[in-house]
């Protein structure tokens, strides 16, 4: 009945920690001054030599080892570790050094590690039990240690000792005083009723001639816990010349039986008892634990319940429904993103995130825009710039009026710059609808992984060829807009708004003239004449003309009117421009793009992936989910096995 009991409280270990949420199980954990002897103890439960052991720190990793029993009495045993789940240990040397090389490599910066080396031992002759080995507690660091190594030994004792599903193996040598036991005084500490702690006292063997410690067993040096139970192991000695745990159990039994202080309590003494001890205690603690099993049981066949819905193929396909499944799917997937870009799908209902069409809004609306408005307000045009268009279309001759062409050209210059950054928009919008279609849930496709993968190839095919057409059409839009330079909106004259403020600015101008003096010579003329009425600069610029000419004379009234009155006409004319092409790219990118990927998908997967042939193939359910819906079955099968079992026995006690 107890063993019956550990059985389930393991099963549904295992099962809970296969669903993520582990339950704590009883374990039993060993806890004492290095070198008492803790990891000995537990080979003796574990029948079998692979645990660090001998002088010194040894273990620095804890070590949580699950005993399976396997139930066959030939079968072999073997360990598996956690970490290399593949990879089945049927030499226990291999195990030994795997243990001290994941230790090496855990602890290779001298830190001590709280997380455990985990593995688990299948075996016909051990009790299914959880085994914790821990580093021993000392009270100086050694050399290469660093200083503070006996705190974090002592933290990460105590972290185990906190949990109180753990029963407490107080390791002590018999050849010390235990008065001065660390491990009784911590498990004081944490198991003040002393209902899970057990004490062992080793190295009997040891022991002076004429002492013994029948006092302590008796309980009258110290009380702790259930008692102490005293055990001999295999010295350092013995473990070299390769006596086995029945060499030793024998040798114990005959010491206890020959020895004048045990021999009348030879059968409450040594490892046989110690482990029959420790069984029964772990099944009292897991009795009281009923309850609470049952519970966890209860909450676990739910989950299990809702994750085998899941894994459930909700579709009967016979070779003959194929072909309509297919079809379904489709239809399905192609609603779905259209129900995401209009916002209609249940998953716009989130309020955390933009969804779906609400992002495509965004780039467009916001990000593209901001932009163009961008690149509009950073292109003020500059007074150097008209002036040398202003010469230049001039030719020799002095200007007058001649602005119509320089407001062209300027314009048409500012224009083509919206070319490239309205295409990149194209892109945009394009990986926009591919996370979309990432995003889309469509149930069915989870049980057939390669008509989801082809799905999304279809798809993502699709969707770039609609990128060179939007395009090039975004770029014949911005053409035409160029094309034809509309000065119908603006008389240059009649303006009022320009001309007031070109009128105002000319009067400022004006009145600060008067206060300079005059400068004398042509101010239209680039070049500054000297006394003789002869340049300086021509003498020296008719032999070599410099490739660019940088800075112009000062401007006259007239050119710097005719300046301004470009300047406000070019700005006024590309706020009206770009408002219009935002506009038209906006459209065309949701004509060419966004509608036609709504109206045409659904052709594009039936041309490309309904077969007769390809069909079967693209239908074929995934291994993985085939697996996982078995696992669930087992699970819920062991749980539900476990749950029946649990009212039994409790039953039986309540
Ligand atoms: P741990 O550091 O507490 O895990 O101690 P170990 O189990 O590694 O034991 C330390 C050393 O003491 C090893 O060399 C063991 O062989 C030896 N040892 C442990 N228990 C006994 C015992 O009861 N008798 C004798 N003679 N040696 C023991
Ligand atoms: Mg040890």
């Amino acid at each position: 009945m107890y063993q019956d009991l550990v059985d389930i409280s393991i099963k549904i270990r295992k099962i809970s920690l296969q669903l993520g949420s582990p339950i704590s199980t009883p374990e039993v954990i060993v806890v004492g001054s290095q070198s008492s002897g803790k990891s000995s103890v537990l080979e003796n439960i574990l029948k079998r030599d692979f645990l660090p052991r001998g002088t010194g720190i040894v273990t620095k990793v804890p070590i949580r080892i699950q005993l399976t029993n396997s139930g066959k009495p030939n079968s072999l045993p073997f360990v598996i570790f956690q970490h290399q789940p593949k990879k089945i240990f049927y030499d226990f040397e291999e195990v030994h050094s795997e243990i001290l090389k994941e230790t090496q490599e855990r602890t290779s910066n001298g830190a001590i590690v709280d997380d455990p080396i985990c593995l688990n031992l299948n075996a016909p002759d051990v009790p299914n039990i959880i085994l914790v080995d821990l580093p021993g507690l000392t009270k100086n660091a050694v050399k290469d240690q660093k200083e503070d190594v006996p705190l974090q030994i002592e933290l990460l004792v105590k972290k185990y000792l906190k949990n109180k599903n753990c029963i407490i193996l107080t390791i002590s040598e018999s050849t010390q005083e235990i008065v001065n036991s660390v491990s009784i005084k911590l498990s004081k500490e944490y198991d003040q009723k002393g209902e899970r702690t057990l004490n062992v006292l080793t190295k009997l063997d040891l022991m002076e001639r004429g002492t013994d410690v029948c006092d302590i067993l008796n309980g009258e040096v110290i009380k702790n816990g259930k008692g102490f139970i005293p055990v001999i192991n295999r010295s350092q000695k013995e473990l070299k010349r390769g006596i086995t745990y029945q060499q030793l159990i024998k040798k114990e039994k005959h010491f206890f039986q020959n020895h004048p202080s045990y021999c009348d309590i030879s059968d409450k003494c040594g490892n046989e008892y110690l482990i029959k001890t420790i069984s029964k205690l772990l099944a009292e603690k897991i009795q009281k634990s009923i309850p609470t099993l049952k519970n966890e049981t209860e909450k676990l066949l739910l989950k299990v319940k809702k994750s085998l819905s899941s894994y459930e193929n909700p579709f009967e396909i016979t070779e003959g429904s194929k072909s309509g499944m297919m079809m379904l799917i489709f239809t399905k997937y192609v609603k779905e993103y259209s129900k995401l870009i209009e916002g209609n799908s249940n998953q716009c209902s989130n309020p955390k995130k933009l969804i779906g069409g609400a992002r495509i809004y965004h780039s467009l609306q916001t990000k593209f825009t901001n932009i163009i408005l961008k690149i509009k307000s950073n292109n003020k045009v500059k007074i150097e710039e008209i002036r040398k268009l202003l010469r230049n279309h001039s030719g020799y001759r002095s200007y007058l009026f001649n602005p119509e062409i320089c407001f062209e050209i300027l314009v048409k210059k500012k224009i083509e710059q919206f070319i490239k950054p309205s295409q990149n928009c194209v892109y945009l919008i394009y990986n926009e609808l591919l996370s979309i279609f990432d995003s889309i849930k469509c149930n069915e496709l989870q049980f057939f992984p390669q008509l989801k993968l082809e799905i999304k190839a279809v798809t993502k095919k699709f969707l770039k060829t609609l990128i060179k057409p939007t395009q090039n059409y975004i770029e014949q839009l911005i053409l035409v807009e160029m094309s034809c330079i509309d000065l119908s909106n603006h008389n240059f004259f009649v303006d009022e708004k320009i001309n007031i403020n070109l009128i105002n600015k000319n009067k400022n101008a004006k009145k600060s003239r008067k206060r300079k003096p005059q400068r004398k010579g042509n101010d239209n003329s680039y070049i500054s004449k000297n006394k003789n009425g002869q340049s300086n600069e021509e003498l020296k610029d008719l032999e070599t003309m410099p490739k660019e000419i940088k800075s112009l004379s000062k401007m006259n009234q007239n050119e710097e009117y005719i300046i301004n009155l470009i300047q406000n006409l070019v700005k006024n004319r590309l706020n009206v421009i770009t408002v219009k092409i935002v506009d038209s790219v906006i459209k065309t990118i949701v004509h060419f793009i966004i509608n036609k990927s709504k109206t045409d998908l659904l052709f594009e997967l039936v041309q490309n992936l309904y077969s007769e042939e390809k069909v079967s193939i693209l239908l074929k359910e995934s291994n993985t989910i085939i697996q996982q819906r078995e696992n669930a079955k087992q699970m819920f099968q062991q749980l539900n096995n476990a749950k029946i079992l649990l009212s039994d026995i409790a039953k039986q006690f309540f």
